[in-house]
This record gives structure tokens, C-alpha cells and sequence, in this order.
């Protein structure tokens, strides 16, 4: 394995890298637009992508997809942060939502709850192909949110399997 100057070899370098700085907000774009090429939208012909990034440092995408019962399509956002729960994560930092449109598109009011659930601090990053990206907290874009504190105020989440 190939030693660095300071002692640590290649492999741990690379790790501490990605622990300290975490995917960039110019990958997780690339990320978004990279699963929005991956949607499923033969009925809208709307292709989405979204990527997440946890508290955690990970990251997790996912695309809108579509069904001929059209009740059942699921967006982008919340594909991306189901997969952030299923490997264990629970908090999300950021979440970059690409759309093939001139200027930027916010998650739908179901995805916004949803960023709500999982990311009271979340930062909800939009991009799209014309205008710059615009930024802003879940705060700002689903004020006075329903969320866990009116069912069970201070209860916590039961424990999980291990
Ligand atoms: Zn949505």
C-alpha cells in the first residue's frame, strides 16, 4: 500500500478526506441530474432526481417513478431519503433536487413533509438547467409544519432491531 509523507497510507488519507468533507454540493448535483436520467416518467415525461446527504456523510439518491395507476407515483425526494432510512440512516443534512427545467423546482407539499420527518434543519438545494440553484431550509418552505411533536410531544423513536 502506498505510504504518504505524513505516515498514513493512501487508503486512510481517502477516508479521512471523505469524513471531513463530505460529497460536494457540485457532486450531489451531478449525483440528482445522474438519477433523474434513471426516472421512470413514460406519463409526465418529467424526470427528476434527487440526492440526499445524511448527518452521517452519505449520500443516497433517487428518481421519480411512475405508474399506469397514477396514484402511485413516487417522487424523486422521497425515493432518495427511503433509501437513506433503509440503511440506517435517520437525519437528513441536504437534499438536492435536479429538474430538466429552465428555472427551479420545489418538492411537491407530500415531499416536503416528508424532508420534515427526517431533517427539521434540513437545507433544501434546487437546481435545474437555466437559472442558478436556489437554496432554502425546509423552515422556509413548509411553515408551521405538522410533524411528530403534535402526536407524542417528547416521546422517542422506539429502538431498532439490530
Ligand atoms: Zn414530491
Amino acid at each position: 500500500m502506498l505510504a504518504l509523507t505524513d505516515g498514513r497510507s493512501a487508503l486512510d488519507r481517502n477516508h479521512l478526506i471523505h469524513a471531513m468533507n463530505p460529497a460536494s454540493r457540485r457532486s450531489l448535483l451531478d449525483m440528482a441530474r445522474d438519477a433523474a436520467a434513471n426516472a421512470y416518467c413514460k406519463y409526465s415525461g418529467f424526470a427528476v432526481g434527487a440526492a440526499v446527504r445524511s448527518v452521517g456523510g452519505r449520500v443516497f439518491v433517487g428518481c421519480n417513478v411512475e405508474n399506469a395507476s397514477y396514484g402511485l407515483t413516487s417522487c424523486a425526494e422521497r425515493n432518495a431519503i427511503f433509501a437513506m432510512i433503509a440503511a440506517g440512516e435517520r437525519e437528513i443534512a441536504e437534499i438536492v433536487v435536479y429538474t430538466p427545467t429552465d428555472q427551479p423546482t420545489a418538492p411537491c407539499g407530500a415531499c416536503r413533509q416528508v424532508i420534515w420527518e427526517f431533517g427539521r434543519d434540513a437545507v433544501v438545494v434546487m437546481a435545474c438547467d437555466g437559472a442558478p440553484e436556489r437554496e432554502q431550509s425546509i423552515r422556509e418552505l413548509l411553515p408551521d409544519a405538522f410533524g411528530a411533536d403534535n402526536l407524542s410531544p417528547g416521546e422517542p423513536e422506539p429502538a431498532r432491531p439490530r
